[in-house]
């Protein structure tokens, strides 16, 4: 672990599965009747970027408003607005860093008011989706190997220098390998409730409950 400097902090949460409990492709796709797809492509063997767009293809014709009511009937992580407020008051900037859509993050960073969030943004026409995807990838930049459609590696990094926060006083929390690189490079990597049997190497400290307060005992 980092020893942490003085000064400003920044922590970036993953959504679905962190801040999230529930993953909202997954229940817009229950909700439509296309989550088998969803899963199919999730379990294939293309590269993550082009994965999402596949993701991406599911969506079109739908309108947007049934997808932000899906998104806002998600429940937020156990002790989420907490655990926020409290990281708030110890002078973090805090977002969102997620491999899903500003539409949903928007609501999220808005609902629990944080500074910041990245996504991929679905391309929209007349209030419909079109199935397209506009990608913030980073991975290309840095020689990051994740390939992923958002590398979070390279957004907190991003994000780091825009508030003028040393890499060590940077705080990282997901729960999947989509999270890896930003949790392996971020000052403190927190690994957070994932799923059983899955483990990851250079995390500093692994939280195996559904309980976000449980993230701030993982901070120096
Ligand atoms: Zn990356």
């Amino acid at each position: 672990m980092a020893t942490r400097k003085d000064g400003p902090r920044l922590l970036a949460f993953d959504m679905d599965g962190t801040l999230l409990d529930g993953r909202v492709i997954y229940a817009v796709g229950q909700e439509f009747g296309f989550k088998s797809e969803v899963e199919e492509i999730t379990k294939s063997a293309d590269v993550p970027y082009e994965r999402s767009q596949r993701v991406a293809k599911l969506l079109k014709g739908l309108r947007v408003s049934e997808f932000t009511s899906v998104v806002k009937a998600i429940p937020l992580m156990k002790n989420a607005v907490e655990a926020v407020t409290q990281l708030k008051n110890e002078n973090f900037k805090i977002g969102i860093i997620s491999d899903s859509y500003t539409l949903a993050t928007e609501i999220i960073a808005r609902k629990i008011e944080m500074d910041f969030h990245v996504a991929n943004r679905l391309e929209v026409k007349n209030d419909v989706f079109t199935g397209c995807l506009k990608m913030p990838l980073g991975w290309e930049k840095i020689g990051c190997d994740c390939r992923q459609s958002v590398c979070k590696r390279y957004h907190l990094i991003s994000l780091a220098k825009k508030y003028r926060v040393d890499m060590s006083n940077t705080v990282a929390v997901g729960d999947s390998s989509a999270d890896r690189c930003m949790l392996e490079n971020a000052g403190v990597g927190i690994l957070f409730n994932p799923q059983v049997g899955y483990m990851m190497k250079n995390v500093d400290c692994t939280v195996r409950s559904k309980d976000l307060n449980l993230v701030l005992d993982c901070l120096p």
